[in-house]
Protein backbone atom coordinates (compact mmCIF):
# COMPACT_ATOMS: atom_id res chain seq x y z
CA UNK A 1 0.00 0.00 0.00
CA UNK A 2 2.75 2.41 0.80
CA UNK A 3 4.80 1.50 -2.36
CA UNK A 4 1.56 2.08 -4.40
CA UNK A 5 0.81 5.68 -2.72
CA UNK A 6 4.74 6.81 -2.99
CA UNK A 7 4.38 5.65 -7.21
CA UNK A 8 1.24 7.90 -7.16
CA UNK A 9 3.30 10.63 -5.39
CA UNK A 10 6.08 10.23 -7.58
CA UNK A 11 3.50 10.54 -10.90
CA UNK A 12 2.00 13.24 -9.26
CA UNK A 13 5.57 15.46 -9.04
CA UNK A 14 6.57 14.41 -12.44
CA UNK A 15 3.10 16.01 -14.16
CA UNK A 16 3.21 18.96 -12.26
CA UNK A 17 6.92 19.54 -13.55
CA UNK A 18 5.93 18.79 -16.81
CA UNK A 19 3.11 21.09 -16.95
CA UNK A 20 5.21 23.95 -15.52
CA UNK A 21 8.22 23.36 -18.42
CA UNK A 22 5.11 23.73 -20.77
CA UNK A 23 3.84 26.91 -19.40
CA UNK A 24 7.26 28.50 -19.02
CA UNK A 25 7.94 27.58 -22.98
CA UNK A 26 5.18 28.95 -23.78
CA UNK A 27 5.90 32.54 -21.99
CA UNK A 28 9.21 32.02 -23.45
CA UNK A 29 7.71 31.72 -27.18
CA UNK A 30 5.47 34.40 -26.69
CA UNK A 31 7.21 36.91 -25.26
CA UNK A 32 10.23 36.21 -28.22
CA UNK A 33 7.28 37.06 -30.69
CA UNK A 34 6.43 39.80 -28.62
CA UNK A 35 10.41 41.09 -28.33
CA UNK A 36 10.39 40.45 -32.86
CA UNK A 37 7.59 42.70 -33.18
CA UNK A 38 8.76 45.53 -30.81
CA UNK A 39 11.98 45.53 -31.68
CA UNK A 40 13.28 48.18 -33.72
CA UNK A 41 14.87 47.58 -36.90
CA UNK A 42 18.87 48.68 -36.10
CA UNK A 43 20.99 51.12 -37.93
CA UNK A 44 24.48 50.28 -38.15
CA UNK A 45 26.88 52.95 -39.76
CA UNK A 46 30.95 52.90 -39.93
CA UNK A 47 32.26 56.10 -37.75
CA UNK A 48 33.39 57.70 -41.02
CA UNK A 49 29.35 57.78 -42.13
CA UNK A 50 28.37 58.66 -38.69
CA UNK A 51 30.95 61.71 -39.33
CA UNK A 52 28.95 62.75 -42.39
CA UNK A 53 25.47 62.97 -40.81
CA UNK A 54 25.80 64.38 -37.60
CA UNK A 55 26.99 68.13 -36.68
CA UNK A 56 30.53 67.67 -34.70
CA UNK A 57 28.15 68.24 -31.36
CA UNK A 58 26.32 65.51 -32.07
CA UNK A 59 29.03 62.76 -33.05
CA UNK A 60 30.42 63.87 -29.50
CA UNK A 61 27.37 63.18 -27.35
CA UNK A 62 25.86 60.26 -29.27
CA UNK A 63 29.34 58.26 -30.84
CA UNK A 64 31.72 59.33 -28.32
CA UNK A 65 30.09 59.28 -25.01
CA UNK A 66 30.43 62.70 -24.34
CA UNK A 67 28.34 65.37 -22.41
CA UNK A 68 27.73 68.78 -23.28
CA UNK A 69 28.33 71.62 -20.61
CA UNK A 70 25.18 71.98 -18.33
CA UNK A 71 22.46 74.58 -19.16
CA UNK A 72 24.21 74.87 -22.15
CA UNK A 73 21.94 72.51 -24.42
CA UNK A 74 18.82 73.51 -26.48
CA UNK A 75 15.80 71.67 -24.60
CA UNK A 76 17.62 72.32 -21.15
CA UNK A 77 14.89 75.23 -20.10
CA UNK A 78 12.05 74.69 -23.35
CA UNK A 79 8.80 73.55 -22.09
CA UNK A 80 6.70 72.81 -25.60
CA UNK A 81 4.23 69.82 -26.06
CA UNK A 82 5.45 67.36 -28.75
CA UNK A 83 7.86 64.43 -28.89
CA UNK A 84 11.93 64.05 -28.60
CA UNK A 85 13.72 61.85 -31.08
CA UNK A 86 17.39 60.10 -31.46
CA UNK A 87 19.04 62.89 -33.58
CA UNK A 88 21.28 59.90 -35.34
CA UNK A 89 18.47 57.96 -36.20
CA UNK A 90 14.69 59.17 -35.74
CA UNK A 91 14.00 56.67 -33.12
CA UNK A 92 10.83 58.19 -30.82
CA UNK A 93 12.95 58.63 -26.82
CA UNK A 94 10.81 61.10 -24.57
CA UNK A 95 7.59 62.77 -24.83
CA UNK A 96 7.10 66.51 -23.36
CA UNK A 97 4.56 65.21 -20.91
CA UNK A 98 7.09 63.23 -19.14
CA UNK A 99 10.04 66.06 -19.29
CA UNK A 100 10.39 68.54 -15.95
CA UNK A 101 13.23 70.67 -14.67
CA UNK A 102 15.58 68.70 -12.89
CA UNK A 103 17.24 72.13 -12.23
CA UNK A 104 20.80 70.04 -13.25
CA UNK A 105 21.19 71.78 -16.52
CA UNK A 106 19.92 68.87 -19.18
CA UNK A 107 16.61 67.82 -20.30
CA UNK A 108 14.89 65.68 -17.92
CA UNK A 109 12.31 63.13 -18.66
CA UNK A 110 10.82 60.84 -15.68
CA UNK A 111 10.02 57.85 -18.54
CA UNK A 112 10.98 56.76 -22.14
CA UNK A 113 8.24 57.32 -24.53
CA UNK A 114 8.55 53.61 -25.23
CA UNK A 115 10.29 51.15 -22.85
CA UNK A 116 12.32 49.17 -25.75
CA UNK A 117 13.11 52.25 -27.97
CA UNK A 118 16.21 52.49 -25.15
CA UNK A 119 18.46 50.67 -23.75
CA UNK A 120 20.91 50.83 -20.14
CA UNK A 121 24.23 50.21 -19.66
CA UNK A 122 26.13 49.88 -16.34
CA UNK A 123 28.60 52.87 -16.87
CA UNK A 124 31.81 52.63 -14.41
CA UNK A 125 33.50 55.25 -15.67
CA UNK A 126 34.85 58.96 -14.34
CA UNK A 127 34.97 56.46 -10.81
CA UNK A 128 31.09 56.27 -10.81
CA UNK A 129 28.63 54.01 -10.64
CA UNK A 130 25.95 55.14 -13.21
CA UNK A 131 23.34 53.91 -15.94
CA UNK A 132 23.61 54.82 -18.90
CA UNK A 133 20.58 55.48 -21.36
CA UNK A 134 21.30 54.64 -25.31
CA UNK A 135 18.85 54.28 -28.23
CA UNK A 136 18.17 51.06 -28.59
CA UNK A 137 17.72 51.46 -32.84
CA UNK A 138 21.42 53.26 -33.13
CA UNK A 139 22.99 52.58 -29.92
CA UNK A 140 24.16 56.31 -29.73
CA UNK A 141 24.98 57.53 -26.41
CA UNK A 142 21.84 59.88 -24.54
CA UNK A 143 23.04 60.76 -21.19
CA UNK A 144 21.92 58.76 -17.65
CA UNK A 145 19.15 57.66 -15.41
CA UNK A 146 19.16 57.98 -11.83
CA UNK A 147 16.96 57.42 -9.27
CA UNK A 148 16.10 60.87 -8.05
CA UNK A 149 12.85 61.65 -10.32
CA UNK A 150 9.83 62.26 -9.68
CA UNK A 151 6.84 60.13 -9.18
CA UNK A 152 4.94 57.85 -10.06
CA UNK A 153 8.75 56.13 -11.58
CA UNK A 154 11.09 58.32 -9.56
CA UNK A 155 13.23 57.99 -12.46
CA UNK A 156 15.23 60.71 -13.63
CA UNK A 157 16.48 60.84 -17.99
CA UNK A 158 19.00 62.92 -17.76
CA UNK A 159 19.50 63.59 -21.51
CA UNK A 160 21.90 65.74 -23.57
CA UNK A 161 19.74 68.17 -26.12
CA UNK A 162 22.53 67.35 -28.84
CA UNK A 163 21.32 63.56 -28.75
CA UNK A 164 17.53 64.95 -29.34
CA UNK A 165 15.54 66.50 -32.00
CA UNK A 166 12.33 67.77 -30.97
CA UNK A 167 9.53 68.13 -32.80
CA UNK A 168 6.28 70.41 -31.81
CA UNK A 169 2.57 68.38 -31.52
CA UNK A 170 1.72 70.98 -34.37
CA UNK A 171 4.40 69.40 -36.59
CA UNK A 172 3.77 66.56 -35.63
CA UNK A 173 0.07 66.82 -36.61
CA UNK A 174 0.53 68.39 -39.91
CA UNK A 175 2.76 66.08 -40.72
CA UNK A 176 0.31 62.95 -40.36
CA UNK A 177 -1.97 65.40 -42.12
CA UNK A 178 -0.36 65.71 -45.66
CA UNK A 179 0.34 62.04 -45.57
CA UNK A 180 -3.23 60.91 -45.35
CA UNK A 181 -4.04 63.33 -48.19
CA UNK A 182 -0.97 62.54 -50.19
CA UNK A 183 -2.43 58.25 -48.99
CA UNK A 184 -5.76 59.00 -50.39
CA UNK A 185 -4.28 60.70 -54.09
ZN1 LIG B 1 19.20 56.38 -32.43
Amino acid sequence: MMKRNLISFYWIILMMVGFNACKHETQKTTEMKERKIQLPEKVVKTDEEWKKVLTPEQYYILRKKGTERPGSGLYDQFFVEGKYYCAGCGNELFDSGTKFDAGCGWPSFSEPAAKHNVEEHKDLSFGMVRTEVVCSKCGGHLGHVFNDGPPPTGLRYCINSDALVFKSAVQIRNETDSANIQSNH
